[in-house]
């Protein structure tokens, strides 16, 4: 009855009072990585618990590959789930731990050896198989967990923050693993992460989550340039947002009253309501000249300025009171000193009208 692998349907989940989970609908297609994105607190466990089937949720249901699986219990749902600690059996070996789930539904002795060999190949763990999980880094154990959940070839791949534990480099090489390996194996991975930089790296659809709500959904690109909502332009990547209220709205355009004064954007909101306008530091422009499809946000004094490589990070202060302050990435080439006082300006098409 419905065309994508995964959906919720208005699934909420209640703690007593507390609404950890707020009426989600959300549609999952076959072979998508999807990354679950928000703080901690924000549901983003207890959404993939759901699809697990490890927890029920209070209303709304559930289906996988065409079955309505809301109170089906893990075993025999098409997912399996890696767990944030991953939950390796320590006094078993590699292939032990690989093998064990094969074991439990009940694959005969040589098929099992030769699914586990296959896979601890395709994880890259093939001189590893005799090894016991206590004499392995944290980046093998990773492996060995990943290896386990997809001997079983489930539909749907469940990983809870599995990098979490990981140092920064052995992190973002097991992205790009992940990544590689779900495009080799096709299966749809569902995996959750408070780290936007990480989220955007392996994902093929972000879900941002906040207070038990889905805020946004796309392409990690399209989250990032045009988000969908105040608590995404913040929350995914830095973002410089000037609060005002729509003054005028028509023919697609919307001019709000903000700090810095009148500014025309795209997009409609209601004249009188508060709206928000999201720009990227990387958008606004230092002393470009003035061109046609440039809005001026007036003049600013750069007040503060560090090195960061590809950029230098500056904040830049201006206003009536010299008291908005912007974030703005620079290119390193570009002359500019602190203190000094400088035209900004971005693309009007860069800027993203908001709702409160
Ligand atoms: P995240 O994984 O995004 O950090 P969770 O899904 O773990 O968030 O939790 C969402 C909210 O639900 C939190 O406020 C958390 O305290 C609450 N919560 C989660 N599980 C339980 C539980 N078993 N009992 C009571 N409250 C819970
Ligand atoms: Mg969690």
């Amino acid at each position: 009855m419905n065309a994508s692998l995964v959906s919720l349907r208005k699934v909420r989940k209640s703690y007593g009072d507390l609404v950890a989970l707020n009426d989600i609908d959300l549609s999952i297609d076959q072979g998508q990585f999807v990354v679950l994105l928000g703080p901690s607190g924000s549901g983003k466990t207890t959404l993939l618990s759901i699809l697990g089937g490890f927890t029920t949720p209070t209303s709304g249901d559930v289906w996988i590959d065409g079955q309505d699986v809301t109170t089906t219990p893990p075993a025999q749902r098409p997912t399996v789930t890696v767990f944030q600690d991953y939950a390796l059996f320590p006094h078993m070996t590699v292939s032990e731990n690989v093998g064990f789930g094969l074991t439990m539904r009940k694959v005969p002795r040589g098929e099992r050896k030769q699914r586990v060999e296959r896979v601890l190949e395709t994880v890259g763990l093939h001189d590893l198989g005799g090894r016991r999980i206590n004499q392995l880094s944290g980046g093998q154990r990773q492996r060995v967990a990943l290896a386990r959940a997809i001997v079983v070839e489930p539909a749907v791949l469940l990983l809870d923050e599995p990098l979490g534990a990981l140092d920064l480099k052995i992190r973002q090489q097991m992205q790009e693993e992940l990544v590689e390996l779900q495009r080799r194996i096709e299966t749809t991975f569902v995996h959750v992460t408070h780290d936007q930089e990480e989220a955007m790296n392996i994902a093929d659809i972000v879900v941002v989550i906040n207070r038990g709500a889905i805020e946004d959904v796309g392409p990690p690109e399209r989250v990032y340039l045009r988000p969908a909502s105040l608590f995404t332009a913040t929350f995914m990547g830095d973002s410089n947002i000037l609060t005002g209220k729509a003054v005028a709205s028509d023919a697609g355009h919307t001019t709000v009253d903000t700090p810095l004064g009148a500014i025309v954007v795209e997009g409609h909101v209601d004249v009188g309501a508060t709206a928000h306008l999201s720009v990227r530091p990387e958008q606004i422009k230092v002393g470009a000249a003035q061109s046609g499809d440039m809005t001026s946000l007036g003049d600013a004094r750069i007040s503060a300025m560090v090195f960061q490589g590809a950029h230098r990070r500056c904040h830049a202060r201006l206003g009536p009171n010299q008291d908005i302050d912007l974030l703005l990435y620079v290119p390193p080439e570009q002359d500019l000193t602190p203190g000094q006082s400088v035209s900004i300006q971005v693309r009007a098409a860069d800027i993203v009208l908001l709702r409160d």
